[in-house]
């Protein structure tokens, strides 16, 4: 299966989610939020398909922590594909970035993820105070918290 992204940031992000983080960015995005940070992951039929395969080989080489954020873009219009990619690397802590509404995520996948972040940029309710959102209106979630 192939999942077309944009980048695989292995920088280490503080601000995605707990602890250093390495950040997938998938390709594609509809929503076009004014303010968005990542206009370049938009674009559908930009960025590069990878088989899941080499994706989770350079996370295995590369991301040493496991720590593992896969944001975009918007994942969830790549859905298959993204959860079979996060049952293949159980092993690692993962959060998913997406803009739909919690009510709008498939819930098969949340016993693969240990942390998503829901809701839609809003510019008008930027934060900078709340960790790993961007805007009020988004949540981060702690998975296990729910079940
Ligand atoms: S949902 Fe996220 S990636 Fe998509 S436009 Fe909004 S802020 Fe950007």
């Amino acid at each position: 299966m192939k999942l077309r992204i944009n980048t695989i940031d292995y920088k280490g992000s503080i601000v995605d989610g707990p602890g250093i983080r390495t950040v997938l960015f998938v390709q594609g995005c509809d929503k076009h939020c004014p303010g968005c940070h990542n206009p370049c992951t938009w674009d559908r039929k930009d960025g590069i398909e990878l088989e899941i395969e080499e994706i989770i080989s350079n996370l295995r080489k590369k991301c040493h922590n496991k720590k593992l954020t896969i944001s975009g873009g918007e994942p969830l219009l790549q859905y298959p594909t993204v959860l079979e990619l996060v049952k293949s690397i159980q092993d690692f802590d993962i959060a998913l970035y997406t803009g739909f509404e919690i009510e709008d995520v498939p819930s098969e996948i949340f016993q693969y993820i240990k942390y998503l972040k829901v809701g839609s940029y809003i510019e008008k309710k930027r934060t900078t105070i709340t960790p790993y959102i961007g805007s009020a209106n988004q949540k981060f979630i702690r998975l296990k918290d729910l079940r």
